[in-house]
């Protein structure tokens, strides 16, 4: 099994956390119950790097403390709890995966990043870049980063997806693997804007409004234990090539699918 299912806000998990632990939690729960009553053993699981909540030291590692300041990062957590105790006494195999920021698309493939409302970073300013919303704030700009505004590791969905199937195979020699996806570079939030101005070719006026809640400053992967378990190497998560398909995508889809 393949579990990407979730509700995966951070916001959103601090003002309605019963949605969280009822979609996250509860709903693992009865998938793992009706795995076990199939004799289904293996389960692939999108954790998130909210698991470590504010930084001691970065890059993040493994072994990092676990102390999620979110609804949505102490869910994801409690599943791997979940999946560590079913390992134990049931025998099942897993690998929690904690992405970054997962982000970019496959244009030429017609895939993109259609949300209803969209809350994240690189679509938002892209949007604004094409005029297709009247306003781009920026969440906090006095943050302890160069430019005060919040760092983030950005990796490619289909790097994502590359390390899914190369974890669901190691699950044959490794039972349980918990692994940080990630490319190890940083991007200011700033900098994003920037990499967006580039491709647009018309400079960008965001607003600076208040920091947003459970924003840890900085998120950046330490990437090497995923690189050395699964001969994994994100090949498509340079900033600009994915703020370009991001741009690709939504010119050519302005109403979203
Ligand atoms: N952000 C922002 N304006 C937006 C959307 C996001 O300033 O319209 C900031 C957000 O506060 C965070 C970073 O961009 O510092 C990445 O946020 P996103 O929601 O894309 O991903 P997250 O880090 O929450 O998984």
């Amino acid at each position: 099994v393949f579990h990407f299912a979730a509700s995966c806000l951070v916001p959103e998990s601090v003002k309605h956390p019963a949605k969280y632990y009822r979609n996250n939690i509860s709903a693992t729960f009865s998938m793992l119950e009706a795995m076990r009553a199939t004799n289904h053993d293996r389960v692939v699981f999108s954790s998130t790097c909210a698991v470590y909540g504010v930084p001691q030291r970065l890059p993040l590692t493994e072994d990092h403390p676990k102390n999620p300041t979110t609804p949505y990062g102490r869910t994801k957590l409690a599943i791997e709890w979940m999946l560590e105790d079913y390992h134990n006494a049931y025998g099942l195999r897993w690998a929690g995966l904690r992405y970054f920021n997962a982000a970019g698309c496959e244009p030429d493939d017609g895939l993109g990043e259609d949300h209803e409302p969209e809350t994240h970073l690189i679509p938002n300013v892209v949007r604004y870049a094409l005029r297709m919303s009247p306003e781009l704030t920026i969440f906090g700009n006095d943050y302890p980063t160069p430019d005060g505004t919040c760092i983030r590791d950005y990796i490619h969905v289909t790097d994502l997806a590359d390390a899914h199937i190369r974890a669901m195979d190691k699950l044959d020699v490794v039972s349980q693997i918990q692994l940080n996806l990630g490319t190890g570079s940083g991007y200011s939030n700033l900098e994003v804007v920037r990499a967006v101005e580039k491709v647009a070719g018309v400079p960008l006026r965001p607003t600076i409004g208040p920091r947003r809640p459970g924003d840890p400053p900085e998120l950046v992967a330490n990437a090497a234990a995923a690189q050395r378990l699964l001969q994994w190497q994100p090949s498509r998560s340079g900033l600009e090539a994915i703020v370009g398909e991001v741009w690709q995508w939504m010119s050519q889809h302005p109403h979203g699918y």
